[in-house]
């Protein structure tokens, strides 16, 4: 038998839980026509992935309207599980601005990020991201709410809707090749 108090510490537990994991806003992309102009862009980057036999998945990394660097994943070229698009955009911008943190920075990336590009995004201090799928492995599965990003960001219609289609598109050849 549970106690009162008991209820209430378990009822505050679950209510932190629940509290402790990202709050996603959904925008369609009509309302949010520079979002969805970065995020064309980033699924250009998918799509040479997709070509190189990666799975495609691309970002950028935009300071101030300005395109800082762009990636595509490479973790069959360089044979590195690490080498996400995400991860390799992070890293290219602090090289490039010289910075510690990348202030006021937006990651606009296809697929929600896995936990390990999400924590690298944190620690740059990372304004926001911006992506357009959710992910079974995405960063927002988890109870990781941190002072960085401030703004999670899923734009909804027809790019990501195309973007599904490649996905889903690249994942089924993969199976096919497989099971040859
Ligand atoms: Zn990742």
């Amino acid at each position: 038998m549970c106690r009162g108090s008991e209820i209430s510490q378990i009822l505050k537990f679950l209510h932190d839980f629940q509290d402790s994991f990202y709050e996603v806003k959904e925008i369609p992309q009509e309302e949010a026509p520079e979002d969805s102009r970065f995020l064309e862009i980033a699924l250009k980057e998918a799509l040479k992935a997709k070509h190189t036999g990666e799975v495609p998945v691309g970002a950028l990394l935009v300071i101030n309207e300005q395109i800082i660097s762009r990636a595509h994943n490479h973790v069959e070229a360089r044979r590195d599980p690490t080498a996400h698009a995400e991860l390799m955009v992070i890293k290219e911008s602090l090289r490039k601005t010289g910075k510690k943190y990348l202030s006021g920075a937006i990651l606009y990336v296809t697929l929600e990020p896995c936990l390990m590009c999400f924590k690298a995004a944190s620690l740059a201090r990372i304004h926001k991201i911006v992506f357009m799928l959710h992910s079974d492995e995405g960063f927002t599965n988890y109870p990781v709410k941190s002072a960085y990003p401030r703004q999670i960001t899923k734009i909804t219609g027809n790019l990501s809707e195309t973007y599904e289609k490649i996905l889903k598109d690249f994942f089924e050849k993969l199976r096919q090749k497989q099971r040859q």
